[in-house]
């Protein structure tokens, strides 16, 4: 598989209203989590950490050849987790989450894309930013239903109610996207702390002004606590900047090929 050179920034912050960061996130190339934990205190704190961990576990021997098969069992281990914290007395855990795993398609490399929840996953394409993963909350349905307008979503009093997460009674299915690395630019994980508090427009000019992703996710994490801070906030930025080919797997292409003209030659 050709070789992808990534750059990666990540930053989390409690907020301004929080006591506790129920957020969890990994960067360990070529995979990428944001994970928002709910349930209060420990219980949240514990949900979004035991997803992130087993990504961690997923990223020590990765095969990229493997990709939806093994988030699936990532996320099964993680649901029986929670499900087993929960037997513990404990209020209910659960977790969003949204991850990027680079996955060999068809020989190429292909950013595989992950949703469970309202965390939400950004690409920039050619220049402009566009939002890949579709929230599983009530105001989407409602939005996809036509009864409420997007802006509208983003005022309504149960604009934090998810209608999928890790943590419930079933494991729901997550939602799949496969993205051409040579497609994406860049690619931006965040919990709803910065995207329901900084707009669209906000964080495709953030993203735009700051090549260096450790900035860019500094900067989208500090625009959601000018914004009010009121939940935890996490971005992790994701730059391609760079395919390099198979140079041994070219050099006898182009062998073969040039024996196959010489060897046609009169
Ligand atoms: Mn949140």
């Amino acid at each position: 598989m050709t070789q992808v050179e990534l750059h990666h920034g990540a930053a989390t912050d409690v907020g301004l209203v929080r006591t506790v960061n129920e957020d969890a996130y990994l960067v360990a190339p070529p995979i990428f989590v944001v994970a928002d934990g709910m349930g209060g205190h420990a219980d949240g704190e514990f949900a979004s950490r035991t997803v992130v961990e087993e990504f961690t576990r997923l990223a020590e021997g990765y095969d990229p050849t493997r990709g939806t098969e093994t988030v699936t069992a990532v996320l099964e281990a993680s649901q029986r987790r929670l499900l087993e914290h929960g037997r513990l007395g404990m209020r209910g855990p659960g977790t969003t989450v949204v991850a990027a795993l680079l996955v060999e398609d068809d020989g190429e490399p292909a950013w595989l894309l992950v949703n469970l929840g309202d965390s939400r996953i950004y690409a920039v394409r050619g220049g402009a930013l566009e939002q890949v993963s579709t929230d599983h909350s009530v105001v989407q349905e409602l939005v996809d239903s036509g009864e409420i307008t997007a802006a509208e979503a983003d005022e309504h009093p149960e604009r934090h109610v998810i209608t999928r997460a890790l943590g419930g009674p079933r494991l729901e299915p997550p939602d799949f996207f496969v993205l051409p690395v040579t497609e994406v630019e860049r690619l931006l994980l965040c919990s709803d702390g910065v995207s329901g508090l900084v707009d669209d427009d906000r964080i495709a000019a953030i993203l735009a002004e700051s090549p260096d992703p450790r900035d860019a996710a500094d900067r989208l994490v500090a625009a959601a606590l000018e914004a009010g801070g009121d939940d935890n906030a996490t971005a992790v930025v994701v730059d391609v900047v760079g395919l390099v080919p198979d140079q041994a797997y070219d050099s006898e292409q182009q062998r073969v090929s040039l024996e196959q003209k010489l060897g046609a030659l009169p």
